[in-house]
């Protein structure tokens, strides 16, 4: 068969050859080991947790590496396409803290090995196609639908493997007349790479799970759909070989395409890049783990942490404790390390399933914030306020210094207090320091009754000194304590429950959501200095 003729009724516009790529896409001028990785997400609008843990890892090997992390846009699946989509993706990653030396950006590309967009590289997915049938390795394919169905129906019912391989290509061989015959009809065809029937193993040392053998690819596969648009497959070989990628970092679904990727880089002649393929997202439930659905966790959304205002720090940390299994033993030994400067590594992955344990992120998330500045939580905060709650923005707005202020009060005890975990958190914790949004939300404990509340508060606003310190000021409460008839050390309580109305705890709890709305809120005689001396009066005088 004559298949530079084939090649040129199908790709009669395509005049470039794969040199002219390769000289337009050279390889990169990178130190030794550097290395060049990409996040590849499809622009459906929805930009999931596994898209920022794969971006994460990429972003850590090209940077530790002084190599290059770039994104590129899958967008051959025309089905899935959502509008504005890919600045959705960019703001995300941006908004985590990914940032891409190079590829698709709001209105366009940036880097030279563009495009970025798969759509847009339909030209050079031609040259290579053509290539391919000039060598005879693929073939326009005229089945349709519902053939290929039937004919999975029969290989299915006769027990054999179901796809278009052997003596199931039906158009392998048609003659050049023929296929001219069938798209001067108006036939549509897909070309297919043609598979070969084998019985051997390819072998891939995947970086992440060590030797992988599987069969060798003997599929009639699709490279071009009927719209000219390239499957994943070949797109992948095409852009990864050409935008020079040394690591493929992707989720392990693609794990059972491998040897269509093998196939295609081999048959190109092309090197194989690094492939790194990562454990799927689990949660657990019940006893068991399961895989993290769209439908039934919010939390595999990305927007969900933006939503709740995990701070991007937290969520790193976070990642690296699920992604690499001597993370936490690092943090522990430095804890206020740069979580940038935690040697990553591939080969400390887990391969069976990352567990995405929203208890332990709330976790990370306090030490996180319990680890910054008051000045950089305020920021972070407001920032965050100003998308999510205006409200709230606006008291930050009105009153930085207290805000300030408060954010520091017990972060200088020799056990620091963890109050908050998220941004969206902080807006309901720090609320009693803003007359705007104080509320009191807990009841008076039950040993203080009405008479005791007047009594106490009388009391203890005539004798109040905002310019008491904390031991001059305890020392009157306790005083007021003792003259109220309650136990000022709680244990005399507990020995001796009828000699007592109560104990401190009590009176210092009625004390504590008279000036907060809360039993557990912070020291109150920090709290009372953040306040000023009017608030705090204002407040107590509406017990007397
Ligand atoms: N578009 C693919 C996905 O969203 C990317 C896989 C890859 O990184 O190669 O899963």
């Amino acid at each position: 068969m004559d298949y530079i003729r084939l090649a040129d009724i199908l790709f009669p516009d395509v005049t470039a050859s794969p040199e002219d790529m390769e000289q337009k896409f050279p390889p990169r001028s990178l130190p030794e080991g550097a290395c060049v990785t990409r996040i590849g997400p499809s622009p459906t609008g929805f930009v999931h947790l596994g898209n920022l843990y794969n971006a994460l890892i990429g972003e850590r090997i090209a940077h530790q590496s002084g190599g290059v992390f770039y994104l590129r846009i899958e967008d051959t699946d025309n089905k899935r396409e959502v509008e504005g989509a890919v600045e959705t993706v960019i703001n995300a990653m941006n908004y985590f803290g990914v940032h891409f030396d190079e590829g698709a950006v709001s209105d366009g590309d940036n880097g030279s090995y563009g495009p970025y967009r798969q759509r847009q590289r339909k030209d050079i997915y031609h040259v290579f196609a053509k290539h391919l049938v000039q060598r005879g390795l693929a073939y326009p394919c005229f089945l349709t639908a519902e053939e290929i169905d039937t004919l999975r129906e029969q290989q299915t019912a006769a027990k054999e493997n179901p796809g278009i391989y052997g003596k199931y290509a039906k158009y392998r061989d048609t003659s050049i007349e023929e296929v001219q015959q069938l798209i001067a009809s108006g036939k549509e065809w897909v070309l297919r790479y043609r598979g070969t029937e084998t019985d051997e193993y390819i072998s891939v040392n995947d970086a992440i799970r060590g030797k992988v053998e599987m069969p060798r690819n003997n599929m009639d596969f699709v490279l071009l759909k009927s719209d000219g648009i390239p499957t994943y497959h070949f797109a992948h070989v095409v852009d990864d070989h050409l935008m020079r990628s040394t690591h493929v970092i992707r989720g392990e679904e693609w794990l059972s395409s491998l040897p269509m990727h093998v196939e295609l880089f081999n048959a190109l002649g092309w090197q194989q890049p690094v492939y790194c393929h990562t454990a799927t997202l689990m949660k657990l439930e019940g006893t068991g783990k399961r895989k993290l659905s769209k439908r039934k966790d919010p939390e595999l959304a990305l927007s969900y942490y933006q939503q709740e205002g995990i701070s991007p720090d937290a969520i790193w940390e976070f990642l690296l404790t699920v992604l690499n299994s001597n993370f936490e033993e690092w943090r522990l030994a430095d804890p206020d390390a740069d979580y940038k400067d935690f040697p990553y590594s591939l080969s400390k992955m887990s391969i069976s399933g990352a567990l995405v344990d929203l208890d332990k992120l709330r976790n990370i998330s306090k030490d996180v914030i319990g680890r910054m500045p008051a000045e950089k939580i305020r920021e972070s905060w407001l920032e965050w306020c100003d998308e999510y709650n205006k409200d709230f923005a606006e008291l930050i707005r009105k009153y930085p210094e207290r805000t300030l202020a408060a954010l520091n009060v017990g972060r200088n005890a020799a056990k620091p207090r963890k109050d908050l975990e998220t941004w969206k958190q902080a807006c309901d914790f720090m609320s009693f320091y803003y007359d705007e949004t104080f509320k009191v939300t807990d009841e008076m404990p039950a040993e203080c009754d009405e008479a005791t509340r007047k009594q106490f508060f009388a009391e203890y606003l005539a004798s109040y000194d905002h310019s008491d310190d904390s031991a001059a000021w305890f020392d009157k409460v306790k005083a007021l304590t003792d003259k109220l008839g309650f136990a000022v050390k709680p244990k005399d309580y507990k020995k001796n429950p009828d000699q007592f109305k109560g104990s401190i705890v009590h009176i210092t709890n009625m004390l504590r959501i008279a000036l907060t709305g809360h039993a557990n809120a912070p020291d109150i005689h920090e709290v009372s200095h953040v306040l000023g001396e009017d608030i705090v009066r204002a407040r107590l005088a509406k017990w007397c």
